[in-house]
């Protein structure tokens, strides 16, 4: 899905480098409001760069080196950059800071979560940040991200997900393992990011970028089961990672 520079609202530059993710991150989304008084008063989208915009200020002012979230989703189901998906997040709490990407929710106390915010979570989930999709009250002591947006994560969790493929090893090609649906599938660098292989050409592309694909497992997987040798540590940023 696509992600919008920081470019896109104008960001102030971070007074210091972001640190780098502890191992075992980035996974699972956790999920904020603004949550300030009375409503937000998006009127288009053209109002949304500049309360992104205002959100950085404000934190920037209580000793914040920069937005304190990882991502920012509008009303319209935007998602844009806050601090991005290389660096630890600020908004969690120190417990999950350094492992749990954060996305911020342009909403205050009167506004209500869209429709359009809603698929954009569930496709960050999806495609972006695997793992669980959590509430910032289930991570540190607050109200974030208010009762309504709480409510709707805890009613996608009950929903029953779809049964993920059995993997069965290739004979052909043994590092290479389908689905029992037929689709081949990879999982490349940290063991939590994975995505499907569509074609020949799609892998050759992550061969060269990555040398031998080590590691294949179906998406999806929480914790796939490895079927080649360990992918030992993160080795970088993946090719289909949103672009800084
Ligand atoms: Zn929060
Ligand atoms: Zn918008």
């Amino acid at each position: 899905m696509q992600i919008l520079p920081r470019s896109a609202w104008g960001a102030a530059p971070p007074k210091s480098p972001g640190r780098p993710w502890a191992p075992g991150g980035p996974v699972d989304l956790v999920v904020h409001w603004v949550g300030g008084n009375g409503t937000i008063g998006i009127q288009s989208h053209t109002d949304c760069p500049a309360r992104i915009k205002a959100v950085q200020s404000y934190e920037m002012s209580q000793e914040y080196s920069d937005i304190a979230y990882n991502l920012v989703c509008c009303p319209h189901g935007t998602v844009y950059e806050g601090r991005g998906l290389g660096v630890q997040g600020a908004a969690n709490g120190p417990s999950t800071n350094a492992t749990k990407p954060s996305v911020c929710l342009l909403l205050n106390t009167q506004d209500t979560m869209t429709p359009e915010m809603q698929a954009s979570v569930l496709e960050l989930n999806r495609t972006v940040t695997p793992g669980t999709i959590l509430a910032h009250r289930e991570v540190n002591s607050t109200t974030c991200p208010g009762p309504q947006v709480y409510g709707w994560i805890l009613n996608i969790r009950t929903q029953p997900q779809p049964k993920p493929p059995t993997p069965v090893e290739d004979d052909d090609m043994p590092r290479l393992v389908k689905c029992d649906n037929g689709d081949p599938m990879v999982l490349l660098t940290n063991s939590i990011h994975s995505r499907w292989v569509q074609d020949e050409a799609e892998l050759n592309d992550l061969k060269a970028l990555y040398g031998p694909v080590s590691t294949w497992a179906p998406r999806d997987f929480y914790r796939p089961v490895l079927v080649g040798p360990s992918p030992g540590p993160w080795s970088g940023r993946p090719a289909w990672w949103p672009a800084r």
